[in-house]
């Protein structure tokens, strides 16, 4: 998911907001402000609204400080973390691998949900404590609804269906018990899909019953079935991927062009006379790689800008991408590409010499390959 906006960083790790944060940031607010807190609710005044905004600010602070923890174990656990990314349905960590034991890949997952129950507990106090103080009013009613939504998003999370954390605690679990970690992920991925399936449902009859509402779990539960899928496939892949280095996948000596290659001529490189998924643009004087023009950019050009842009233009910077050795597992490139925003790998020999890219599509490939392969070994025996 694209930062649209960077908050800054925490130890290397980027933290962002994708725009579509603002539709919860107006939503919160607005029910706060609107429901939430007036004493006579639907008749708010400036004072509901200050405190709406504030409350729907502090619960995406809250949600920030949960991903941050997940995020700061699995550095802890040696599982490289690329950002963080809040967005409509609550926080994404991009993690560019996985964890090394069920042990590291439940405190990975358990932590988010203990820091969200900190920050109810912690909310939920100083909530006691104006009450016990006699402060009334706003402030109160503000601290009450976040340790609420907090205490929720606790709950919510610790639902053993992946992607949610639970799913992921549920992995963990399976994974100690049957030693197997694929198999331990598809199960806990089929039952985020029979979740998913069953929050459209709740979320269907919601919207019968009490009204629009009911919507929003039906979007959630459309959200975390597609998640579910897209985490199965990705399991498979990286299964069939094992056993597979680097060099056997990726697409051998890939074609150089200058930075000065026109548009135009790219795209009928592409389009024409050659197959593969990216090509490496070297520096002006062509001596060394600079970075490389996917076959993503070429089809979303415009036709003005294959008349005016460059090779160089065009081109994803090496800085960008993930560089690895032809020796190395395949397997592992999968997140590490997904973490880079799907871009290709590029692979160099010990020498330091560019002798290939790896790309999604290649990995699927060769996924594909090794599946049908150790199909037809299983039916021989
Ligand atoms: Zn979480």
């Amino acid at each position: 998911m694209k930062q649209s906006l960077r908050l800054g960083s925490v130890r290397g790790i980027a933290l962002g907001v994708h725009w579509s944060v603002g539709v919860i940031l107006v939503l919160f607010a607005w029910e706060l402000a609107e429901y939430q807190l007036p004493a006579d609710p639907g008749h708010a005044g400036v004072g509901d609204w200050v405190a709406g905004v504030v409350g729907a600010v502090a619960l995406l602070a809250s949600l920030l400080a949960h991903e941050l923890s997940h995020a700061l174990v699995a550095r802890r656990s040696g599982v490289r973390v690329r950002s963080i990314t809040l967005f409509v349905f609550g926080g994404l960590t991009q993690l560019e691998g996985e964890a090394h034991t069920p042990g590291a890949d439940f405190r990975i997952a358990a932590v988010g949900p203990a820091t969200s129950l900190v920050l109810a507990g912690v909310l939920g106090g100083a909530d006691a404590l104006a009450r016990v103080g006699s402060v009334h009013g706003l402030p109160t009613a503000t601290l009450s609804w976040l340790w609420e939504v907090n205490l929720l998003l606790a709950g919510f999370n610790l639902v053993p269906a992946a992607p949610l954390d639970g799913g992921r605690i549920l992995r963990a679990a399976l994974w100690r018990h049957w030693g197997n970690r694929t198999r331990a992920a598809l199960a806990s991925t089929r039952v985020g899909r029979w979740f998913g399936v069953l929050l459209v449902f709740l979320g269907v009859l919601g919207v019968l019953a009490v009204g629009i509402t009911g919507l929003w779990a039906a979007l959630i539960g459309v959200f975390l079935y597609a998640s579910a899928v897209s985490e199965e496939q990705y399991e498979l892949v990286e299964d069939a991927l094992s056993g597979l280095t680097v060099g056997e996948v990726m697409f051998p000596d890939p074609p150089t062009v200058l930075p000065s290659t026109s548009g135009a001529d790219l795209l009928a490189l592409f389009q024409w006379r050659y197959r593969g998924d990216a090509v490496v643009v070297t520096d002006p004087i062509g001596a060394a790689p600079a970075g490389v023009v996917t076959t993503r950019v070429m089809r979303r050009i415009e036709p003005e800008q294959q008349r005016t842009a460059d090779a160089g233009h065009l081109a994803v910077p090496l800085a960008e991408l993930v560089r690895c050795r032809p020796e190395e597992p395949a397997g592992p490139l999968l997140p590490r590409i997904a973490a880079h925003g799907g871009h290709p790998a590029v692979v160099f020999d010990s020498t330091g010499r560019l002798v290939g890219l790896v790309s999604l599509a290649d990995l699927e490939r060769a996924a594909a390959w090794a599946t049908a392969r150790r199909r037809r070994t299983l039916l021989r025996r």
